[in-house]
């Protein structure tokens, strides 16, 4: 089941949160900055032996003070214009999560809007995207949960999913 919430991901009792995150793995702001702050200092550890995450892949964590047991990291892209390699590299983002997630037997998972901040990928076409890959892999989890920071962008995933 593919259901969207509109929440703060850091207070989601599901057993794995996806963190968009940058290269570095090391904290920013956004989303990252509220799951890192959530989450305690023991996550900063914990990424400091990843060495870094290329964009479009995953890593995972604990999820340490989290209600979330795990934390999966992924990289979204940086949107420059659409014409290099973004919607392919957001697609593998969904992709590389859900996929670490079932190697990790998770069953409950909750993705913010993935480069949709402060990477600027456009919201619409990003929701589209998501929910294609989350239709592919629905049946394997109990629930897939989009997690919206605003009505707008909990509308958003709710046309897509009627439509
Ligand atoms: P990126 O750098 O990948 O664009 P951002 O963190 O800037 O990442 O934004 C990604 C999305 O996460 C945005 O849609 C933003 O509104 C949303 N967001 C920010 N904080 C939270 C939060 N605490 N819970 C859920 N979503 C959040």
């Amino acid at each position: 089941m593919i259901e969207p919430v509109r929440a703060d991901i850091t207070q989601l009792h599901v057993d794995a949160i996806v963190n968009a995150a940058n290269n570095s793995l090391l904290g920013g702001g956004g989303v990252d900055g509220a799951i890192h702050r959530a989450a305690g200092s023991a996550l900063l550890d914990a990424c400091q032996h990843l060495s870094g995450c290329p964009t479009g892949e995953a890593r995972i964590t604990p999820g340490f003070n989290l209600p979330a047991q795990y934390i999966i990291h992924t990289v979204g892209p940086a949107w420059q214009d659409g014409h290099h390699g973004e919607k392919q590299l957001l697609e593998n983002c969904y992709r590389n999560s859900l996929q670490l997630a079932l190697e990790n037997n998770v069953k409950t998972i909750a993705f913010p809007g993935i480069s949709t901040g402060v990477y600027s990928f456009p919201k619409d076409k990003a929701a589209e995207i998501a929910v294609k890959v989350m239709r592919e892999f629905e049946y394997r989890f109990e629930k897939i949960i989009p997690c919206c920071f605003s009505e707008g962008d909990l509308v958003l995933y709710q046309n897509i999913l009627s439509g």
